[in-house]
């Protein structure tokens, strides 16, 4: 008999490895596959970048409390963030649902609504797609291509000893805003009387409910002449995210809890939910920033920005990976990540 593995087991990450190890490529234009936040695919005078992403209802969404147009959005600006992660400028999207009969066509107009909205806020052509029939629940998977001139692309592959590690917005609040929702269903569920109490945490469910891809630091780094040295988007979890940089570079790294960027509303929801804040900001998924490093001498181009954050530096592989707490003492880091499975 064969050896039946659970997928737990593996996790999502070990199971990315495990079909990887399968997959030959076979042309020459094939420049990375599996491995990044996108492929890429060397088009001559540019690198053509690949992503797609898969929505599942019940697993990434509860449209108890997910609005159709809402989704929608999110489920383009995920993949929007996969490009950014890889420096480049994302052109054209494909998108496809499967979806039950519960759903009316006006609740797929909704849906579709939110596409068209964030397809002209990050720019980019819906050229096609497929739609079928679903037994249980919807489920979106978008794939979006972009393009980078070839100079300006960044892997999770490229940090080096020394260079500065870089974190985009604020970190933690998509899982909070994800706690204020779960329990605000769970007092609607036990009675429908009750209005669900969101307006004391508007920042934190709008995190968790309709994310931004930062195409506006793409922009502003080109602008200013910065092509980070690795790059990737922070949709697993800080902490997470940082493993991978470390892996594919194969470099160590030390990090400050005191310059890790949290919002006063995820710090206090956080104290609300018995949870230490510094776990939302290292663990919390789906907060969709950007994680990057630069060498030293590009710090003064960004020194002043008011919305990139200096959060440590890449060590060598042996020195390892170490969070320095407030009070000075540093503790090994630790991936706990977003597990689906
Ligand atoms: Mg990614």
């Amino acid at each position: 008999m064969s050896k039946r593995t659970e997928i737990s087991e593996l996790g999502e990450f070990g199971l990315i490895e495990r079909l990887r190890g399968s997959i030959q490529t076979y042309h020459a234009s094939t420049v990375r596959g599996i491995g990044d936040d996108a492929a890429v695919i060397d088009a001559g005078d540019t690198y053509r970048v690949v992503t797609t992403d898969l929505l599942v209802e019940g697993v990434h969404f509860d449209l108890a409390y997910c609005p159709l147009k809402h989704l929608g959005f999110k489920a383009v600006a995920v993949n929007v963030s996969d490009i950014a992660a890889m420096n480049a400028i994302p052109k054209e999207l494909t998108v496809s649902i499967a979806l039950s009969n519960r759903f009316s066509v006006e609740a797929v107009e909704e849906l579709y609504e939110g596409i068209r909205v964030a397809a002209q806020h990050y720019k980019v052509d819906v050229v096609g797609g497929d739609t079928t029939a679903s037994r249980s629940g919807l489920v979106i998977s978008v794939t979006a291509m972009g393009e980078v001139e070839k100079a300006r692309i960044a892997y999770r592959s490229g940090a080096e000893v020394n260079d500065i590690l870089c974190v985009t917005g604020d970190l933690g609040g998509a899982l909070m805003g994800l706690q204020v929702l779960e329990r605000e269903k769970q007092v609607f569920l036990a009675n429908p009387a009750m209005r669900p109490d969101l307006e004391k945490y508007p920042y934190i469910t709008g995190r968790q409910l309709r994310p931004d891809a930062r195409m506006d630091i793409v922009h502003e780094l080109r602008d200013l002449g910065v092509v980070p040295t690795s790059m990737m988007d922070i949709s697993d979890g800080l902490a997470s995210e940082l493993f991978h940089i470390s892996k594919a570079s194969g470099v160590g790294m030390t990090i400050y809890e005191d310059k890790l960027p949290i919002d006063k509303e995820t710090y206090d929801a956080a104290v609300e939910f018995n949870m230490d804040p510094i776990t939302a900001v290292l663990n919390g998924g789906e907060d969709y920033e950007l994680l990057f490093t630069i060498s030293q001498s590009d710090f003064s181009k960004l020194e002043k920005h008011p919305d990139v954050h200096f959060i440590g530096h890449i060590t060598k592989e042996e020195e390892g990976k170490f969070l320095v707490t407030k009070s000075g003492t540093a503790v090994p880091l630790k991936a706990q990540g977003w597990k689906h499975f």
